[in-house]
């Protein structure tokens, strides 16, 4: 399947797995594509995202106009109420700022643990990571086994460039997260997200005041050490 082209990927992927199939989505200018391909196709699979609880307003509204537009019900997870409480008792509710450790956890809480109930019982994940995005992207295949989660992954634009994205919206009047022409390339939780400037990274505008990977940990398989919620 590593040949196939990103629409018979996807279409293959749920042909094969059906139901135990799934593609998460943080409405990315990638997963639009992906979305886009996916109702072009008539492919059926579940299209999970995950509401952190800090999104911005922007990306609620795209996930209506997927809705609408596309034909496609996004079926939304939240993160455990106790364990966000449990987080921002101890930490506080801006904890990402204070340290990278906290960032970390932060994420673990509202993303990765979320995904881990998103992807139980499933065989297959589609996903819309792209080998450009980031150095810990730098090796990905349109198809992978995630040994994390134990399944098969699929990222059908994995050598795609920012460059064809973008050229399959326009041509395709794609909707998309109206934070990109306000700047903003790669987005995810509203505190965490600023727009980018001319030159910057594409990730740059994401944990901007960190250095290093740019990454949240739902890609990655990290545990932060300090993941010690209700007496874990
Ligand atoms: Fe928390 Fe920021 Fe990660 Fe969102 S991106 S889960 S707010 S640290």
């Amino acid at each position: 399947m590593e040949g196939l082209e990103p629409p018979t990927l996807v279409r293959e992927v749920w042909e094969r797995f059906g139901d135990a199939s799934v593609f998460t989505t943080s409405l990315g200018a990638e997963d639009m594509v992906i979305l886009h391909m996916m109702s072009a196709m008539e492919v059926g699979m579940e299209v999970v995202t995950i509401d952190t609880g800090r999104l911005p307003e922007e990306t609620y509204a795209l996930i209506g106009e997927v809705e609408r537009f596309l034909g496609i019900r996004v079926k939304v997870y939240f993160p455990d109420t106790g364990e966000v409480e449990e987080m921002v008792r101890r930490h506080g509710v801006n904890l990402f700022y204070d340290s990278a450790e906290k960032r970390h956890l932060c994420c673990y809480v509202r993303k990765v643990r979320v995904l881990e109930r998103a992807l139980k019982g499933r065989s297959a994940w589609v996903s819309g990571i792209r080998r450009g995005q980031t150095e810990a992207r730098a090796n990905t295949s349109r198809v992978e086994w995630d040994s994390v989660h134990g399944l098969w992954k699929f990222n059908p634009l994995a050598d795609w460039s920012y460059q064809m994205v973008w050229a399959y919206i326009r041509e395709n009047h794609v909707p998309y997260n109206a934070l990109h022409d306000r700047g903003y390339r790669s987005i995810g939780c509203a505190p965490c997200t600023r727009a980018v400037r001319e030159g910057e990274d594409e990730r740059a505008g994401r944990w901007w005041w960190e250095s290093g990977v740019k990454e949240c940990g739902l890609h990655t398989g990290w545990v932060p050490a300090d993941f010690r919620l209700g007496g874990r």
